[in-house]
């Protein structure tokens, strides 16, 4: 699998995008556990982004409104671009942020806005997100639009899949909060692939 650097990953497309790290610290220097951006970062972060949104402004001649900028994401995701419909907003990860935070200033902050921008412009399903249009706008920031890396995300949540237990006459199975969701709500039932009978919670049972 293909990493983004900055862990974009564009919603639009469900592509990964690749740039270079620029600040990759030594090792000694990140703690076990990151420690999410404090406010003062996230008000330089959103500042940039305004920045950001300005020059796309310029580049393309045209409005583009500020959008909210979210630091909610977790995960391997270091910036996300949504739109629904006239809604659009920037979401970014805090963690991820904050063990690299030049780079992602300086890498996912026009990333994300570039995505912003062309959708604006060009709009939705029309151009590939990672498009000509999009590089076009991030060679015009001056960022790289391209380079696969990994960057080590030790120390950063990592987002995890809710299971929940459940059996049957054989064994246990670990099921997904969808298929758990619809069985409370009494819209599915599922049966062990093994020994065909139905998966009860594991509470009932225990
Ligand atoms: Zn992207
Ligand atoms: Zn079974």
């Amino acid at each position: 699998m293909r990493h983004c650097a900055a862990g974009c990953s564009c919603v639009l497309s469900r592509a990964r995008v690749h740039c270079p790290p620029g600040d990759q610290r030594s090792k000694s220097a990140v703690p076990d556990h990151v420690v999410p951006i404090n406010k003062a970062q996230q008000l330089q972060v959103e500042q940039f982004t305004l920045e950001c949104i300005a020059r796309a402004q310029e580049l393309l001649a045209m409005q583009l409104a500020p959008i909210p900028v979210m630091f909610d994401l977790k995960g391997r995701t270091a910036g996300m671009f949504r739109a629904q419909g006239r809604h659009c907003r920037i979401r970014y990860n805090p963690w991820i942020f904050a063990k690299y935070f030049e780079h992602n200033l300086a890498h996912t902050v026009p990333h994300e806005v570039a995505h912003y921008a062309v959708y604006c412009h060009w709009g939705r399903g029309r151009v590939r997100p990672h498009g000509v249009e999009w590089r076009w706008l991030m060679e015009q920031f001056g960022v790289p639009a391209e380079v696969t890396f990994n960057l080590d995300l030790s120390g950063v949540p990592q987002r995890r899949q809710r299971r929940h237990r459940y059996r049957c006459a054989c064994r246990d199975h670990a099921v997904s909060s969808v298929r758990h969701n619809r069985m409370e709500r009494g819209e599915a039932s599922y049966r062990c692939r093994y020994c065909d009978s139905p998966l009860l919670p594991a509470s009932d049972i225990d």
